[in-house]
């Protein structure tokens, strides 16, 4: 099949999320299947075309409302297999961050990702590419299912093209206001509740779930959670037409990156077989995170600092995080309030509680190679990633039970000995504290840890046969009318 896999960042160009790793690593595993796959983004300031061996292939028109931007294309690798197309527009993309600064969103985000979805078409056209599958990925590029069904769909190279829509977050919905119809061209029939519109606003993320032949997310939990109230962020109507198009397929982790035997980064390898590294690589962490070097466990979080990610629960749990006999460090960056509260709180606990406020990539591994266990307790979890890495690094999940997390963590059970972390259901302070008590419990018994350590970094999280399942999707979609 011929794929281009649309999506607004992936790893190693430009991260913010989990969307960045699985853009960066599924469409080489695609790829690896026999399929030739196509990755575009926009080029944005962080995109170094000399670092890269980037190379200006095309030039071209992109049709925004009544008018017309140009654009050039900047060619690429991913890996070996997959061809980059980054769409070059400095008005629009050659900025710091990709969709806000540290005061909000970009104020012009609508008029960049409309014609980011509409020059995905373009770019076929001018490079010449028929593809039999359009993948899109989240809000920023929810507008190409509704430009290629309504706009390009017929007309060659897409007279048998097929799209794709895969939700990574439904509580991110790029929704606007009408006013910027205007880039949209005379779109104005699909302004209504069997359109894109939502409560009065343009949704691009309901005009992917309206208009892409088919739909994907990240989990098979989330796929029927988001299909109810609770979950559906307003949106559980307009999934819940279309159930049978909907599919959850799991997220992978590329074991070429996260990988503590051949992590060049972490202060010392280490293996399911042979896992003494791991204590070098706590002691580093302590060290570098200004913790003091005991032997305690170590509680670590990677994280945007976000409600979704429950930082509520946390830092209302602080006190009692503190009374158990372990360290907590937390890396992320998000909202102020949980830069306020989390510096306050780390101020009164010096030495046990180390909180960093940056994103930064060598220290996120720092973490999860050297802390003892990985704390996620999520409100609602479309997949995650970390919980998937931490595994990988031995470090021992503790999740609340929602979404992703549901469908990669199994609870410990310390009868058997069988489980891969330690899971609670209640959104509260005191159940995850419990449930970090019973981790603690079960510390305390080094054999006992030492096997539940193995048993999580042999868990198979590899993108082969999630990339198997788009694959069924994808020749699903094709037999589509
Ligand atoms: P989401 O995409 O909802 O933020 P995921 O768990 O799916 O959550 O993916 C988050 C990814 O971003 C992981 O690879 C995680 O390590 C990384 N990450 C999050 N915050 C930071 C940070 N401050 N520094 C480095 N990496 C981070």
């Amino acid at each position: 099949m011929k794929i281009l896999f649309v999506a607004t960042e992936a790893v190693p160009f430009a991260k913010t999320g989990g969307l960045a790793d699985v853009a960066g690593s599924l469409p080489p595993a695609l790829a690896g299947l026999g399929h030739d796959v196509r990755l575009v983004m926009p080029r944005y300031a962080c995109v170094n075309p000399k670092q890269y061996g980037l190379r200006r292939t095309a030039e071209f028109a992109v049709p925004l409302g009544s008018w017309q931007e140009r654009c050039e294309v900047l060619e690429g690798k991913l890996g070996e297999n997959v061809t980059v197309y980054f769409i070059n527009k400095d008005i629009y993309f050659d900025r710091a961050g990709l969709y806000q600064t540290r005061k909000g969103d970009f104020t012009d985000n609508a008029e960049r990702f409309t014609f980011f979805s509409r020059s995905v078409l373009e770019l076929c056209r001018a490079v010449d590419f028929a593809p039999d599958i359009i993948h899109t990925n989240d809000w920023q590029t929810g507008l190409t299912p509704f430009f290629l069904k309504n706009y390009y769909r017929g007309a060659a190279p897409f007279e048998h093209t097929r799209s794709i829509f895969t939700i990574h977050n439904l509580g991110y919905q790029g929704n606007f206001w009408h006013w910027d119809m205007r880039y949209l061209g005379d779109a104005w029939d699909h302004f209504n509740p069997d359109g894109f519109e939502f409560w009065g606003k343009i949704s691009f993320l309901k005009a992917g779930l309206v208009y892409s032949d088919l739909i994907t997310t990240v989990s098979r939990t989330y796929s029927r959670e988001i299909q109810t109230k609770e979950y559906g962020h307003g949106l559980e109507g307009v999934l819940a037409k279309r159930p049978a198009d909907l599919f959850g397929i799991v997220n992978g982790i590329d074991y070429a990156e996260w990988d503590p035997a051949h992590d060049g980064s972490i202060a010392k390898k280490f293996t399911p077989a042979r896992p003494g590294g791991k204590a070098d690589c706590k002691r580093q962490l302590q060290h570098k995170s200004g913790l003091r070097p005991d032997d305690v466990p170590v509680i670590g979080m990677v994280t945007r600092l976000v409600d979704q990610k429950g930082l509520d629960i946390v830092t209302e749990a602080l006190p009692g995080i503190m009374e158990l006999d372990s360290q907590l460090v937390i890396l992320g960056t998000g909202e102020e309030k949980y830069h306020l509260l989390l510096t306050e709180a780390a101020a009164q606990y010096p030495g046990r509680m180390s909180v960093l406020l940056k994103y930064d990539d060598l220290l996120a591994k720092a973490i999860y190679a050297g802390s003892d266990l990985f704390l996620m307790p999520s409100r609602y979890e479309p997949c995650g990633l970390s919980q998937l890495i931490s595994l990988r690094y031995g470090t021992i999940p503790v999740v609340r039970k929602t979404g992703g997390l549901t469908d990669t963590v199994q609870d410990y059970n310390p009868r058997t000995g069988t489980g891969t972390g330690f899971v609670f259901k209640e959104y509260t302070p005191a159940a995850m504290l419990k449930a970090l008590e019973r981790a603690l419990a079960v510390y305390a018994d080094p054999r006992k840890w030492k096997a539940l350590m193995r048993s999580c970094m042999e868990q198979d999280y590899s993108w082969e046969s999630s990339a198997r399942e788009y694959e069924k999707v994808y020749r699903k979609a094709l037999k589509r009318r």
